[in-house]
């Protein structure tokens, strides 16, 4: 594993800047990922790892930083719970740990560095410092991931007989005896304008 100011500089790379949440995103993994025993997330155990994330905000950038769990490759998957929490997931002893950060981090910033105005740049300081305790929650939870959910799955491709587009790891679902996409059978996100 790599210091923190070493994945600082990645995470900002990533993120396209530095910001509290990055501090936060990255003591997030980090955290789980000791929790669950894994030293080496992107050589040796590469394949153990599947990470859960439930906000599309900031520290959600930093993760795949530590865990080289990104969503091309299967590893991430997004729940969009709107919480700064996320599950890491050990595929090898089938194990998972939740870290949610606490509501009491922004306090407990604000006391350890009142004399720092701006508050991104406070808790960037603080988060930095504060023990794993102080930042965040841990449960151990059980995930069960689907077969067609995790890295690596084969699956023949499936045509929608609607739009002809072709459907991977078993996404299409059967209405009234047809194979359709999930567009198609009335999850279509976006409406054509033509
Ligand atoms: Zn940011
Ligand atoms: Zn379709």
């Amino acid at each position: 594993m790599k210091s923190l100011a070493e994945y600082e500089i990645l995470a900002e790379r990533a993120h396209g800047h530095l910001c509290a949440g990055q501090i936060l995103g990255l003591r997030m993994a980090l955290y789980g990922v000791r929790l669950l025993g894994i030293e080496d997330p992107e050589g040796a155990d590469r394949k153990r790892l599947v990470t859960y994330v439930e906000i599309d905000r900031c520290a959600t950038d930093a993760i795949p930083v530590v865990t080289g769990c990104r969503l091309g490759k299967r590893a991430l998957k997004f729940r969009d719970f709107g919480k700064v929490a996320a599950t890491f997931c050990d595929l090898r002893d089938g194990r998972a740990v939740r870290v949610a950060a606490r509501e009491s981090a922004k306090d407990r910033a604000r006391q350890l560095h009142p004399e720092i105005e701006n508050r991104n740049r406070q808790q960037m300081a603080a988060y930095r410092e504060m023990t794993d305790e102080e930042l965040f929650t841990a449960e151990w939870v059980r995930v069960s991931i689907g077969a067609e959910d995790l890295p690596g799955y084969k699956a023949p491709l499936v045509t929608c007989e609607e739009c002809g587009e072709r459907v991977n790891f078993r996404r299409e679902v059967v209405r009234e005896g047809r194979t359709l996409c999930r567009a198609c059978a009335g999850e279509r996100y976006y409406q054509p304008l033509a």
